[in-house]
């Protein structure tokens, strides 16, 4: 059950703004528990004790060389454990990466969580809260070669499908956009590509829209299925579809598509693919490819040669097509995109 139906049960007659409140004070960096929310009677303080404050606890957290990747292990109250990682970001602020589900069920072949299966979908609270996590981390310690604190974005690109959760996503983007100075165009939702969750952000009043990225990884229907076992034959055209009607929706200077393509040497990027991504693109619109070399993981991918990155943005540039190479932060703690698994017997306790 959630912290807001465990008040709800608590307290049956209050009025909702009561819960909007203790909301709000969640957000409060010099609040650390239910007695510094004064704006609520003794009584009531006393009474929510049984309440968790926070969701989730730090089991670890590991350090890049760097320091400009965090990642940390966090305990959950039913002993699962999931990742979630901070990373500085080309603003000087941080950017957190948090996951949407303990494991995966999409099992792509070159995805570490993948491999764990799913274990079960967070709930919004242990969502919401990693942004509390990271915030209370960052206003209690100083980081070297940096002053910033805050937290401008947040991606949902660390472990598991944020669509397969779809309710608690969309809670946890409310009470963040309601709560937070983060705006929709600071917050991304990667997905796999969940077809009827992406039908239903169409028509979903109480979706905020954020920004969207889609893994594509291969606009060949053959490599696509090969690498992303999900995908079906009629992916990519349904996929077009519904992009060119997001677009017509939503789309402006603020929203665009963005594709994620995982750079996987011999498999997707050849100049073939390279020319069947950007004839994908464009006969959608608005979308940009962020090309992202292909982190390690215990799989029979390699990682594309840099000079054939550059090859295939280069095609993808001569179409008229937006793309950029994603850097790499974090690997040496396999906190870089698809490294998220759990190994706490590997990890190097420093916090
Ligand atoms: N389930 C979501 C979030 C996945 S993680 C999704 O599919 O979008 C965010 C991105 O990292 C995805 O594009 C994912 O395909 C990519 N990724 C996964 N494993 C990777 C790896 N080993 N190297 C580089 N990127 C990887």
């Amino acid at each position: 059950m959630s912290r807001k139906e465990q008040f709800n049960r608590l307290f049956p007659n209050t009025p909702a703004f009561r819960w909007k409140q203790i909301e709000q004070a969640f957000f409060v960096s010099s609040i650390s528990g239910w007695d510094g929310v004064t704006s609520l009677s003794k009584e009531m303080r006393e009474k929510l004790k049984d309440l968790p404050w926070m969701s989730v606890s730090a089991n670890t957290v590991m350090v890049s060389k760097k320091k400009d990747t965090h990642k940390a292990l966090l305990n959950l109250a039913d002993g699962q454990i999931v990742e979630s990682v901070l990373m500085e970001n080309v603003r000087g602020e941080w950017t957190i990466c948090v996951s949407s589900q303990v494991g995966c069920a999409m099992r792509c072949g070159f995805c570490a969580t993948g491999k764990m299966g799913l274990k079960r979908s967070l709930t919004s609270d242990e969502i919401i809260d990693q942004y509390r996590f990271w915030q209370t981390y960052l206003d209690g310690r100083t980081i070297e070669g940096t002053d910033a604190k805050r937290i401008s974005n947040v991606v949902f690109m660390g472990m598991g499908e944020p669509l397969a959760n779809y309710e608690g996503v969309k809670e946890t983007l409310n009470v963040w956009l309601a709560h937070t100075d983060l705006g929709k165009t600071r917050i991304t939702v990667s997905t796999v590509g969940v077809l009827p969750r992406l039908e239903q952000i169409l028509t979903d009043k109480a979706w905020p829209h954020v920004r969207l990225a889609i893994s594509l990884h291969s606009a060949v229907a053959e490599t696509r299925k090969q690498i992303v076992p999900t995908s079906y034959d009629d992916f990519l055209p349904k996929l077009a579809d519904w992009a060119r009607r997001y677009l017509a929706a939503l789309g402006n200077r603020r929203h665009h598509l963005t594709f994620e393509y995982v750079m996987l040497k011999g498999v997707n990027d050849t100049i073939e693919q390279a020319q069947a991504l950007a004839a994908f693109v464009r006969s959608i619109g608005d979308v940009r490819c962020n090309l992202i070399p292909y982190n390690l993981t215990d799989c029979e991918f390699e990682r594309s040669e840099d000079n054939q990155i550059s090859r295939f943005l280069a095609v993808l540039g001569q179409a008229g097509v937006t793309a950029m190479k994603r850097k790499t932060m974090g690997d040496d703690i396999a906190a870089a995109c698809g490294q998220l698994i759990v190994l706490t017997a590997a990890a190097d306790k420093t916090v």
